[in-house]
């Protein structure tokens, strides 16, 4: 019975089949590789032994004692999950300590955490605007800001070329007689590893009145003072109005945070969806991201080393005359497409280095990439066997 009943639901779902087809040929198709054991450099992926390069652990903070610690903590102190939303009797004491600390961080007013830095931008960008408000927004924005700013059917979303500070011009021209208009920037480009023109777009924002956001996940803890954030990297700490921030990368655990000033995390108390219809974040993490936070503080080598071991890493690649120019730690090495950068991944592999190909649509299609992240937890022969395989695949493939 139980299995005529399964067969019967597969069927209906067959025509889902010609869909998997057309992407396995389009080279499109992923599958997930499974991760054997913690989150660090040295792991193992199915079964065989690599050396991590593809994830966002940009401080080693996975597996730091400290946050280790902390989280057991949490466990033992407040136990294994909250059961229920923020609004009703989801917000421990120490949901709201997390959320000070973090607001002291920032520099700003108020932090509110969501569940992730995808929630994030999804409560901002769906509570802030009201009809006849405009966004603008930057081409190569994150895929949560995109499905944020379309979730907004009455609100347009402009988009200007990827930082083309002269098109955000004109599009604050062509839009004066909009009620508000909110311009949204990631602060580092997760694809790329360029960092967003901050200083233009501020003083643009404040010439032509517009309210700012910046979406730092992949400058949180990686760029500014102690990992504060681009923000504070451009020194225009109180400037910005909306910070959003994410717990799930160089922070080590999970979450996303929105900073600024008090009404906004007021509004999103009261408004935002994804806060007041979805369990808040178990005790566990809470503590972690506290302990990460004290980290950040305490342990400024772990940022030096991160910044240390990316120059290390670029320089060796340039060397051998791959075009490895970015401005973080995000090093995008671009083969095209996404039949030769999965070949490349694929090699990659089987010589030992973890570093997954990226392809449409989360980049253009031409634009297909292995995605290199170089983190403070990497050591200098790490990198060094790490340059010598791209060394080797690049010649092998005639990329180099
Ligand atoms: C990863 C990422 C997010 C999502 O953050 P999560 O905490 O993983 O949900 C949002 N914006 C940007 C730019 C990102 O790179």
């Amino acid at each position: 019975m139980v299995v005529e009943t399964s067969q019967r639901g597969s069927q209906r779902l067959h025509y889902l089949e010609d869909e998997i087809i057309r992407l396995q040929e389009a080279h499109l198709y992923q599958e997930l590789f499974v991760l054997e054991g913690k989150q660090q450099v040295d792991c193992v992926i199915e079964g065989k032994r690599v050396l991590n390069f593809s994830s966002n652990n940009y401080l080693g903070l996975t597996t730091h004692p400290a946050l280790i610690k902390a989280a057991h903590e949490g466990i033992d102190s407040h136990g294994v999950g909250t059961a229920s939303v923020r609004t009703i009797i989801g917000t421990m004491d120490i949901h709201e300590e997390l959320e000070r600390q973090l607001a002291e961080f920032k520099h700003t007013e108020s932090t509110l955490v969501l569940q992730s830095g995808f929630m994030a931008n999804t409560a901002v960008i769906t509570s802030i605007l009201e009809d006849g408000d405009v966004i603008i927004s930057d081409a190569l924005n994150h895929a949560s800001i995109i499905d944020a700013c379309r979730m907004m059917k009455q609100i347009p979303t402009k988009v200007f070329a990827h930082k083309d500070m002269n098109q955000l011009e004109d599009l604050l021209k062509a839009t004066q007689s909009a009620n508000r208009r909110l311009i949204v920037t990631d602060g580092v480009f997760s694809m790329d590893g360029d960092i967003a023109p901050l200083p233009e777009i501020v003083a643009l924002a404040e010439a032509y009145n517009a309210i700012v956001m910046v979406d730092d996940a992949h400058a949180s803890g990686v760029l500014g003072k102690n990992g504060r954030g681009t923000v504070n990297h451009f020194g225009l700490d109180g400037r910005v109005d909306v910070q959003v921030g994410t717990l799930s990368k160089a922070i080590g655990a999970m979450g996303g945070y929105v900073a600024g000033p008090e009404v906004l995390r007021k509004i999103l108390i009261n408004k935002a969806r994804p806060f007041l219809f979805s369990t808040s974040h178990p005790p566990s993490v809470v503590l972690t991201c506290m302990a990460a936070l004290k980290v950040l503080q305490n342990e400024p080598a772990l940022i030096e080393r991160l910044w240390e071991n990316t120059q290390y890493f670029k320089a060796g690649m340039q060397r051998i005359g791959y075009d490895a120019n970015s401005e973080t730690p995000i090093v995008p090495v671009i083969v095209g497409s996404s039949e030769k950068a999965k070949l490349l991944s694929q090699r990659l592999f089987e010589e030992g280095i973890y570093g997954r190909a990226i392809v449409f649509p989360t980049v253009a299609r031409d634009k297909a990439r292995i995605r290199i992240i170089v983190t403070a937890a990497h050591t200098k022969t790490h990198l060094d066997q790490a340059v010598a395989t791209f060394e080797k695949l690049g010649k092998e493939l005639a990329i180099i």
